[in-house]
């Protein structure tokens, strides 16, 4: 099976969830938000094919890190080998985090995107909103993206809020 990635795994990023994390870039998005920072990771043809065994491999090279983060492009476009990643770093123990220009309760209809939600800690969902830019929304883009508990919402099939970012941000 092959992955879509816009570039190599980047390693150490500090701005796409909690602790030093492993970021998938994946090429592929349909949502097209206007002043996107990645517009170069749209195309479906753009990238490179990767096979996932070599993704999972250059994950678990050298230190481990705190978690990993899907992002992109949009990881939902491909959930199958995402799905495959996830459960492998699952298996490690590491935390996964994926950022989605969907909205959860979207996601929830299609059942490959459910099940590759169900390795997933933490989503960070909704498109890009230029006008609700925010540089102190921890994490997000834009203050209407919402960072979700994702356990906790599969659970309570409705989305549930990550709490201590909420209390920091005064955000809904
Ligand atoms: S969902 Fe993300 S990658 Fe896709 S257009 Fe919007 S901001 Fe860009």
């Amino acid at each position: 099976m092959e992955i879509r990635l816009a570039s190599d795994i980047e390693r150490d990023s500090v701005v796409d969830g909690p602790g030093i994390r492993t970021v998938i870039w994946t090429q592929g998005c349909p949502h097209h938000c206007p002043f996107c920072h990645n517009p170069e990771t749209h195309s479906f043809d753009g990238g490179k094919l990767v096979p996932v065994e070599e993704v999972i491999e250059e994950i678990f090279k050298g230190e481990i890190q705190d978690g990993i983060t899907f992002s992109g492009g949009d990881p939902m476009m491909q959930p199958i080998p995402c799905t495959e990643i996830a459960k492998k770093c699952k298996e490690r123990g590491l935390n996964i985090w994926c950022y989605t220009g969907f909205l959860f309760e979207d996601l929830l209809k299609d059942k490959d995107r459910l099940e590759f939600l169900k390795y997933i800690d933490v989503l960070v969902d909704g498109r890009f909103e230029n006008a609700l830019k925010s540089y102190s929304a921890k994490f997000r883009g834009s203050t209407n993206q919402r960072i979700i508990n994702v356990k906790a919402s599969l659970k309570k099939k409705k989305a549930v809020l990550v709490r201590e970012y909420i209390i920091k941000e005064g955000n809904k």
